[in-house]
């Protein structure tokens, strides 16, 4: 499945479960739903992270190494160079070690990350509901590389 069939189920998915929120008269405001629906689209796209080909791999990839590598430039004691260091190395590491379906497509990572979405949500907003939207779709991912 590509980027776009994700990333179009993911917003798909947030839309389902506004409408059930909706359905159960749970309210969000616009910057809920705005982070909510951002978590759903991620959580779709997430699990090709273990692709090297994909977008996400490719965004977050880049990302992390380029917040290391400024943590590793900027770092002022030893513990932090040694740490920044560290974290680089095992960066690239684990970009060689990635095999494509394999934990990341995983129920498991995927609750593991639901759980992070929803600390998110409950620190900015006092809600758990970003579990539920990074979970579905989570959920939409694997259903369609299921599916196709
Ligand atoms: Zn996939």
């Amino acid at each position: 499945m590509n980027f776009r069939a994700h990333a179009l189920a993911g917003i798909a998915s947030f839309f389902v479960l506004l409408a059930c929120f909706k359905h159960f008269l749970i309210s969000v405001s616009l910057e809920e739903a705005l982070i909510l629906c951002f978590l759903s689209l991620f959580g779709a796209l997430l699990p090709d992270i273990d692709a090297k080909r994909s977008r996400i791999h490719s965004i977050v990839f880049y990302c992390v190494f380029i917040t290391l590598l400024s943590l590793l430039i900027l770092s002022t004691t030893i513990i932090e160079l040694v740490s920044a260091f560290f974290a680089c190395l095992f960066l690239l590491f684990l970009r060689k070690k990635l095999r494509h379906r394999k934990t990341f497509h995983s129920l498991k990572f995927g609750v593991a990350c639901s759980f992070i979405a929803g600390m998110l949500t409950e620190i900015l907003f006092k809600n758990f509901y970003g579990a539920f939207f990074f979970f579905l779709g989570f959920f939409s991912h694997l259903i369609l590389d299921r599916i196709v």
